[in-house]
């Protein structure tokens, strides 16, 4: 009996259903990676995540290797290429992933529609990209939660799969394979992680290694901007080159404060899974309509400009989109506020800032950029959707000393402590020796631009 075994977003032999699964039912199993011309065609690909992938490719067929396999790797349309696999290893079974957004359900569908015929049956795991399967905890009378709170009260109590074994052997059929995609890739983010299981596995021995940073300081020390304590496991869930269910285990395992509050944040991930599987649209539009008209010309686009490169005037957000494009990867608190500063502060569409951050984030994901650039925005879902995320004080909060601003805004690397975070209050000479821009908008008058076109000044 012949199995393949389809790789999108779970670029792992540990903890795999589908793997584990195929290998135990068939005497052989091609291990099958296609690079999908869809995802290009829809720009997916982006320079960071290109890369970040060809190393999970690597370090997948590394794996494959040492248990006397290998990975197999087609170019095309995925359905086409699976069918065509399916034909010349006269295989019985395809292996596939659930997946929650729109082009992971429309690539499911044409999978069943290119298999008819074939005599392949089409198996899709569940809880392979998430701890829960999207949908498995539901209110009553309802297809998915819409606020997190009783949807983690709900996760918590759930218990999720077991964790699986890595197979020991995956004798792979002969079969051509086309080249693995090339390391080198234009354009990439000067300080991008590596990607890959292997990689990802050792990050997670190290970030639960008992120690005084790393996941005992998590609950403490999250949201310090400079203190960067959190896990940076996130490109790596992405690709799937580490389990969710298994880095869930693995924490509550460990145990500590520090661990439950990192395991909650597992949950946000699979709560904004469960609302994208829902509602596939909201991908792209609002989940709740605010009725806004947000800014658009050119005055709005000069000021998108500005905020991509990290000119604002105002430093902790320039910090912020400065660290996505030298890192490919941002701190959650500086997520926050820099699409904080964007949507409610600029009053610029949401599209604008998620549409950027997928350009540049290695983590870029559909249900976590799309999902809570609505929640900052007050479309999605924020039970406060309008509060609005003072840049100021933010820094003076999370960067008390100033030393994240420093790092990634060198034009104010010379501003000693706190004054880093108010560059217009310097000595007019101090001021005009430094490249920094003056800020773009003042904050009450950007909140106030907000709060009118919501109409939330307006009597009654
Ligand atoms: P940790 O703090 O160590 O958290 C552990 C894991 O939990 C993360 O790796 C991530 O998988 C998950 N997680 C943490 N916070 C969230 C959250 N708010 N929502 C969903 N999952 C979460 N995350 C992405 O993975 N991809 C994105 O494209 C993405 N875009 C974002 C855009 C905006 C505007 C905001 C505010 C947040 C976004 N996040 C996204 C969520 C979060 O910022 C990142 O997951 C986190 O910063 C990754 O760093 P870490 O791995 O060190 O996180």
């Amino acid at each position: 009996r012949v199995a393949v075994v389809l790789f999108t977003a779970d670029l792992r032999v540990h903890d795999h259903p589908p793997l584990h699964t195929a290998v135990r039912r068939a005497d052989a199993v091609v291990p099958l990676f296609v690079r999908d011309s869809g995802v290009r065609a829809a720009g997916f690909d982006a320079p960071n995540r290109a890369a970040f992938l060809a190393r999970a490719l690597e370090s997948l067929d590394e794996e494959l290797r040492a248990r006397g396999g290998r990975l197999v790797v087609r170019e095309g349309a995925v359905a086409e290429q699976v069918r065509a696999v399916v034909e010349e290893v006269g295989a019985q079974e395809v292996h596939l992933a659930a997946d929650v957004s729109g082009y992971a359900a429309r690539r499911e569908e044409a999978l069943r529609t290119a298999l008819e015929g074939t005599g392949a049956a089409l198996h899709v795991h569940d809880a392979v990209c998430t701890v829960l399967p999207p949908g498995e905890v539901t209110p009553t009378g309802k297809d998915h939660f819409a606020v997190f709170t009783p949807y983690f009260r709900r996760w918590s109590g759930s218990s999720h799969r077991s964790v699986l074994a890595a197979p020991r052997r995956v004798e792979v059929p002969r079969v051509a394979s086309a080249a693995l995609p090339p390391r080198e890739v234009a354009g990439v983010s000067p300080q991008l992680e590596p990607g890959g299981e292997r990689e990802g596995r050792e990050r997670v021995r190290r970030w639960l290694a008992r120690s005084a940073s790393g996941v005992d300081a998590y609950e403490e020390r999250h949201d310090d901007l400079p203190g960067d304590a959190t896990s940076r496991l996130s490109p790596y869930l992405h690709f799937g080159c580490l389990s969710p269910v298994e880095l869930a285990d693995r924490a509550q395992r460990h145990g500590g404060v520090g661990a439950e509050a990192f395991v909650r944040q597992l949950a946000w991930r699979d709560f904004h899974h469960q609302v994208l599987a829902a509602r596939p649209a909201a991908a792209h539009a609002d989940y709740r309509p605010r009725g806004d008209r947000w800014r658009s010309g050119a005055a709005a686009e000069r000021d998108a400009q500005s905020w991509r490169e990290g000119r604002t005037g105002y430093p902790v957000v320039d910090a912020a989109m400065r660290q996505l494009s030298a890192e490919g990867w941002m701190h959650n608190r500086a997520r926050l506020l820099a699409a904080s500063f964007l949507t409610k502060t600029l009053y610029l569409d949401w599209r604008v800032g998620a549409a950027h951050f997928l350009e540049l984030l290695v983590d870029g994901d559909v249900a976590n950029n799309q999902l809570n650039w609505q929640w900052v925005a007050g479309t999605g879902t924020d039970t406060r959707p309008n509060r609005v995320l003072n840049p100021l004080a933010q820094a003076r909060r999370f960067d008390p000393e100033g030393a994240y601003v420093r790092l990634w805004v060198p034009e104010l690397a010379g501003v000693a402590g706190r004054a880093v975070h108010e560059p217009w209050k310097l000595p007019p000479e101090r001021r005009a020796e430094l490249d920094y821009p003056e800020p773009l908008v003042e904050l009450g008058a950007g909140a106030d631009r907000m709060r009118r076109a919501r109409g939330l000044d307006r009597p009654g």
